[in-house]
Parts: structure tokens; sequence; C-alpha cells
């Protein structure tokens, strides 16, 4: 028997539009990227059932339509909203106006805002903002961060883990290549012991400069381990990082470098196997020979 294709809702592309919301291929609306939240959108309070998320039938609908009612009910009864990172903040005499971080925020959390007789401000608006860090590397001037990821520490911490020596390093997103790699240590799947890993809350927080600290810092290769394509979570942090890091490359290339001592990978959390089999080639090809005796 032949089937009908069953299609997203009709609605689905304006509720995304209206609610900044991802949807998949097919034109459904995406769940969080967590397994523990099913239903549940990008953001906190927002849930997605039905057709809108997935062909189900009437008696899954209604079974959906109670479970996010109770979870609606839980969300506004909290009488505070929890932020579970910090917002990313401005600093107001760095800041020169240019605009340049208010498209790179995926959530539009950030605005301009007039300041009387000087250039404009950027501000950063809490309660929308999932602290990907994508602002802070977008930032020209340094003039916005993001309080636990700042520039400073990122560089301190490159800085630490190339201390001892030459070390591929590995920056590595916290929802996809760190988890793979937690994974990779819990499952004996072997890894070079001189890796070393920079954990981030989402790769678009990591710049162009944090890579080239690293290089000068003595790192034969940098890895930066991404979400797979279309499952960012905070929204479309791998394809900012893929974009910088291909940037990257083409201008070590100009500049007589190997741009094969950089590489992104797309490492999904669950498959510590890949992880280790990605990070134990790419350290081989980065390493140099041992010395012939
Ligand atoms: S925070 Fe940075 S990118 Fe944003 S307007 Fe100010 S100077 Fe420009
Ligand atoms: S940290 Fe991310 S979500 Fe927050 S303001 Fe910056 S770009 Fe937007």
């Amino acid at each position: 028997m032949l089937a009908l294709p069953w299609g997203p809702h009709p609605e689905a592309a304006r509720l995304a539009a209206l609610f900044h919301l991802p949807r998949d291929g097919a034109g459904f609306l995406r769940e969080r990227r967590e397994r523990l939240r099913p239903g549940q959108a990008r953001d906190d309070g927002v849930y997605v059932i039905g057709g809108l998320h997935q062909p189900a039938e009437p008696d899954e609908v209604l079974l959906q339509a109670y479970l996010a009612g109770a979870r609606a009910g839980r969300f506004l009864n909290q009488g505070t909203l929890p932020r579970t990172a910090p917002e990313a903040r401005g600093a107001a005499e760095l800041c020169t106006g240019c605009a340049a971080c208010v498209p790179s925020c995926p959530w539009s959390a950030i605005s301009l805002q007039a300041r009387p007789g000087v250039l404009s401000l950027a501000q950063v608006d809490a309660r929308r903002c999932t602290s990907c860090g994508n602002c802070a590397a977008a930032c020209p001037v340094k003039a916005i961060d993001l309080p636990g990821a700042e520039d400073a520490a990122l560089l301190a911490q490159i800085e630490a883990a190339l201390a001892a020596g030459p070390r591929v390093l590995v920056f590595a997103c916290e929802w996809s290549a760190y988890a793979a790699a937690d994974l990779a240590g819990a499952r004996r799947q072997p890894y070079p012991a001189e890796t070393r890993l920079i954990r981030l809350g989402c790769s678009a927080r990591l710049a162009p400069d944090h890579i080239l600290w690293a290089f000068l810092n003595g790192a034969p290769g940098v890895l930066v381990g991404v979400c797979p394509a279309g499952e960012c979570h905070h929204g479309a942090g791998n394809r900012w990082a893929a974009e910088r890091v291909a940037l990257l490359q083409r201008q070590l290339a100009e500049r007589g470098l190997d741009p094969r001592r950089l590489r992104l990978e797309h490492l999904p959390g669950d498959d510590g196997r890949r992880f280790a089999e990605v990070a134990s080639a790419f350290a081989a090809e980065v390493s140099p020979p041992p010395a012939r005796r």
C-alpha cells in the first residue's frame, strides 16, 4: 500500500520565524539536542508538539499536549527565570558601535542603543542570550566578552596546555567533541596521551587569535571539534566556527604556513570511537617524525 507523505504543519514556517526556532530539512521544528528534554524547543518555556515537530497520530499528540501543558505550568510558576550560564557583557568604554556583533547573534539578543554625543553602544538582552560567545569572537575590538570564557582566560588555558612542550590542541565544543572525548575515555578507546583539550561552551566562542596563540605557543596542530551540521545547541555555532577556520586556513597558506595543521571536524557527542580515531589520525599527521638513530 502506498502511504501519503506527511509534511510539517502549515504554520511551522511562520512560528519558526516568530520564535527563532530551527527547522530540519523537511521543515519540521527541531527539539533541543539534549536527549532528556524531548518536546522542548531551544528557548526555555517554548514547547513543540504534534505536526509541528514530526508526523504524529492524534493519541500521541494528545499525550504530548498534556506533557507540554504540565511543563508550561511549571515554567510559569517559577517566579524567576534561572540562567545556567552568564550572558555576554559589553564594555561601554571600548564599544565603537560598529554593529558587527548584531548580526552575529543567532538569538537576536544584541541591539544598538544611541548614546548622546558619542557612538552607539551594543547592549545584550540577558533574557535572550544563550551564552554561545559568537559576539565575543566577532567583535573586532574585543568590546564584548563572555564571563567564564573571557579572552584572557582562554589564552591562559592555551598557554598552560602547551607549557610542558608541543601538544596537539583540541578546541572541543562541550555538546559534541568534548562529550565524545569523555566517552572515548570511559570506554577505553585510545587516542594520543599528549593531546590536550580545551572545553568550549560552543565552538562559536573560538576566535582566530585563539588558534594563532596555540601555534605561537608551539602546538604542532589544532583540531576544532564541533557539532554535526544542523545540530548546534546554540543555533549555528558550528557554521560560524567552520567559516572562521576556513578563512584562517587560507590566510595561513598565503603566509607560507601549512594549513593542514588546522582542521575542523564535526563530531557527534555520542561517538567516542570516532573522536579517538580522528584525534589519533590528526596527531599522527601533524606530529614531527621521530629522529633517526
Ligand atoms: S560590541 Fe564590538 S562588534 Fe558590537 S558594536 Fe561594539 S565594537 Fe562593534
Ligand atoms: S553570547 Fe551568543 S546569544 Fe549571547 S549575545 Fe552573544 S551571540 Fe548572542
